[in-house]
């Protein structure tokens, strides 16, 4: 089976969230279950070329493109997913991808994704590579399946190639001004109220894509249910109810050739449930590292985060300084983002400068650091449609606190006292007294060495690899084409 899977971001090439991993991780297990997969992603001015042995295709260089009545040129490079034979072609227009971030505010945002999309299928039409299934992912890429029934349904290269949408994050749109259709190229009399691109009088690259493509998933079957509800659909709602028998939720697995405790080489020690005691090692390191005093009974509580209002900080801010001043703990955050959260870390860092690290940026050493040394990883968002590092966590002894929303509700169960079941933390209402009740709850427990031990154990136990979720993709794959 032929696979095409186009994205916006892909690990380690460029990765701004858990999209970044997924598309790094996913086609190497379908390519492992026997497909002939090719992955389709923008040359961004931040990925490095040379560090990742890519490689200009000669014979796919300067190929024309119209945006509305301009013609834009691109080129194509090549390299594979490391650790795989799996191909990943790069397109390559310096005018819309060299910029400082992989998504910009720009207003010719939508064109840049316009290009890419029209320039992946351009590029299979050159390879002469008739895909079985056009894989997409998130707004980026939501209007493939539209292309493939309209714009290029004339090449029979298409002819047999189903579309399948995977949604990340409802919350991301793709929500441009009418006239957009126009420079996509795209049947502009198919823009109508309720029609297909259309969403609230703006043209939808996310819409378009539910609509169009053979079948429709999302990265948990919680997030699957929610979103069909007014309180996550974001305005999609409907839509997704309409097509309710076609949209399927599949858990994100990790990729344990990067998230795993045993070979994991940016951590001190490695370790696995075999020798959990190790896993110590590396909070001593982390303590040292960020210049702390170490003391193995001071819980040390990790968030590794974009800043956002979704990541449920607004239940934090609150109650944060009330926990640091009643409690003896150590809290280490890394992200960016808001403002407003960025000022709650700072404030939190200069009130308690013995016991708040903040670290503002992006750091991947630093996110692995925090995964094996934190005692406890903090998670209370208030929706999440996957999630990847509370199953990083948990792979690491790492015992998470979540709020119990979507992919957290398919992961972490809530440790109780009476059956000795639960691998983590985790609490049901939206509000900051819940959030400070299930952390008070959660350092009571830590006391006791060894239930809480016990709960690292069932978290490690536990199995999120990528093997499971590929063979359900690959079962919805066979089901659309036949
Ligand atoms: P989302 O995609 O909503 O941001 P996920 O939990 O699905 O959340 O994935 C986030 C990914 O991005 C994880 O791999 C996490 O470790 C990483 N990440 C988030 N913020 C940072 C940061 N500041 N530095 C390094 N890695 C980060």
């Amino acid at each position: 089976m032929k696979v095409a899977f186009a994205c916006s971001e892909c690990f380690p090439f460029v990765k701004t969230g858990g999209l970044g991993d997924v598309c790094g991780s996913l086609p190497k297990y379908i390519s492992d279950l026997g497909c002939d997969v090719k992955v389709f992603l923008p040359l961004y001015g931040g990925i490095q070329t040379l560090k990742h042995n890519l490689l200009l295709n000669e014979d796919l260089t300067d190929i024309p493109l119209m945006i509305g009545d301009v013609e834009y040129t691109f080129n194509v490079w090549e390299g594979k997913l490391p650790n795989s034979e799996v191909k990943v072609y790069f397109i390559d227009c310096p005018f819309y991808f060299h910029r400082e971030t992989p998504y910009t505010n720009d207003k010719d945002e939508d064109e840049r994704f316009i290009l890419f999309q029209q320039a992946v299928l351009i590029t299979i039409q050159y390879l002469k590579w008739s895909p079985d299934i056009i894989h997409c992912n998130d707004w980026q890429t939501g209007l493939i399946p539209a292309y493939i029934r309209t714009t290029y349904a004339w090449d029979k290269i298409f002819e047999n190639t189903k579309s399948i949408i995977s949604i990340h994050n409802i919350g991301f749109q793709g929500r441009f001004s009418p006239e957009s259709l126009y420079n996509a190229n795209l049947p502009i009399d198919k823009f109508y109220p309720f029609g297909p691109f259309e969403l609230n009088n703006s043209f939808c690259f996310l819409k378009s894509g539910i609509i169009y493509a053979d079948l429709i998933t999302t990265v948990s079957p919680t997030y699957a249910k929610e979103i069909q509800t007014e309180e996550f659909g974001a305005g999609l709602e409907g839509v997704l109810q309409l097509r309710a028998n076609d949209l399927y939720g599949i858990l994100n697995g990790i990729d344990l050739d990067v998230w795993n405790p045993l070979t994991d080489h940016f951590i001190k020690t490695n370790y696995s449930v075999e020798d959990i005691e190790n896993k110590e090692d590396n909070k001593k390191n982390l303590i040292n590292r960020i210049e702390f005093v170490y003391n193995k009974d001071i819980p040390v509580f990790g968030i590794i985060s974009r800043l956002t209002g979704q990541k449920g900080f607004d239940l934090l801010k609150p109650i944060l300084h009330h926990i640091l001043e009643n409690n003896d703990i150590q809290l280490v955050v890394l992200g960016s983002g808001e403002l407003q959260y960025e000022e709650l870390f700072k404030s939190a860092q200069y009130s308690f400068p013995e016991k708040v690290f903040f670290w503002s940026g992006y750091n991947t050493e630093l996110s692995h650091l925090i995964t094996a040394g934190a005692d406890i990883f903090l998670m209370p968002s208030h929706y999440e449609p996957c999630g990847l590092n509370q199953m990083y966590s948990l792979n690491y002894g790492t015992v998470p606190i979540v709020r119990d929303t979507g992919g957290l509700a398919d992961t972490v169960k809530d440790y109780h006292e009476h059956n000795e079941s639960g691998n983590g933390f985790s609490f049901k209402d939206y509000l900051p007294d819940a959030l400070e009740k299930t952390i008070q709850r959660a350092l009571y427990i830590y006391k006791d060495k060894k239930i809480w031990n016990e709960i690292m154990i069932r978290g490690m136990k536990e199995d999120f690899s990528w093997k499971h979720s590929a063979e359900k993709y690959l079962d919805l794959y066979k089901k659309i084409i036949n």
